[in-house]
């Protein structure tokens, strides 16, 4: 069994490598494993050159298997599926707020060229996230602890910033197989989205199967400090966001569990943005808050448990 692994992952990739031998069909087929047992023999030393290789990572590690189209249908997939799940907040004038927010920063991302889907959900969870293809969520309690508006863009900037870098469907194609990812977006396996998502068990397990490497989060708050300055936001929103969350968990931990398991901060991560921001031309009039912001919170209602006001009290 652990050579047949062995075996598709080194046809994978192939496929992958294939792009730019523009042998993607052929390729495609010796990852079938329908195929691959007639094909094993010949392709052996194949696997063993890719095998050898895969160490120096860079040529594979960037090269997305699927072809934009496909990422999107991909992420339409899994939107549908998750939306019968979680519960979307309506409020038009907070959906409209969000969504031009989320808008204003996909715009001058680096990857303006696709529709972003923006979407608020319905709980005090303080959290956001993106699908492969452009479908963000922004959950509804992280506009509540935001401070400021710099605040909610950063987080907003780096979920995008997975979707520029195609992070999620790296992962989901890592995660689930090229086979399984192709086979659920061709059309052909219409309940197949629907029963990998309920063994996923539903949401959980989708935000989890986007779980990114330390490297992946490095790369998304990088694009995230680039596009929060491009879109006119004060960067240092999002290194104090992390930095305020970072504190009150030290004191409180479980206080933004769900965050903190799919974008674990650190301290490194913080110098990092810090840095990274500091080393950039001075930008004169950047956005630090706004007066829609501000009305947009009282909006909310309130938070069941709010760590802010915890951390006011002591
Ligand atoms: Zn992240």
């Amino acid at each position: 069994m652990r050579s047949l692994r062995l075996f598709r992952r080194a046809a994978n990739r192939l496929v992958r490598l294939s792009r730019f031998l523009t042998l993607r069909t052929a390729a495609n087929r010796l990852a079938r494993p329908a195929r691959f047992l007639t094909l094993r023999t010949a392709l052996a030393p194949l696997s063993i050159i890719l095998l050898a290789t895969s160490g120096c990572g860079s040529v594979f590690k960037d090269v997305n298997v699927l072809s934009e189209a496909d990422e999107i249908a991909l992420g339409r997939e899994f939107s549908r599926e998750i939306e019968r799940e979680l519960k979307l907040y309506r409020d038009p004038e907070v959906v409209r707020y969000v969504d031009e927010l989320c808008q204003g920063l996909a715009l001058h991302s680096k990857r303006s060229n696709i529709p972003y889907y923006i979407k608020v959900v319905d709980t005090d969870e303080v959290n956001a996230f993106a699908l492969p293809g452009g479908f963000l969520y922004v959950n509804r309690g992280l506009i509540s602890i935001s401070g400021t508006e710099a605040e909610l863009a950063g987080v907003i900037a780096h979920e995008i910033a997975h979707v520029v870098a195609r992070h999620g469907a790296k992962a989901m194609t890592r995660q689930l197989g090229l086979e399984i990812i192709l086979g659920l977006i061709s059309g052909r396996n219409p309940t197949g989205v629907r029963r990998v998502a309920s063994q996923l068990a539903g949401v959980g397990g989708i935000l989890s199967m986007l779980h990114h490497s330390r490297e992946a989060e490095r790369e998304a708050d990088a694009l995230a400090v680039v596009n929060l300055r491009e879109a006119g936001y004060d960067p240092e929103g999002f290194s104090a966001f992390f930095e305020k969350l970072l504190e009150i968990n030290d004191r409180d931990p479980g206080a933004f569990a769900t965050l903190f398991t799919t974008h674990p901060p650190s301290r490194e991560r913080i110098e990092n943005t810090r840095k990274q921001a500091a080393a950039l031309p001075v930008l004169e009039g950047l956005i630090t808050d706004s007066e829609r912001f501000r009305q947009i919170k009282d909006m909310l209602p309130p938070l069941e448990k709010n760590p802010l006001e915890n951390e006011k009290a002591e």
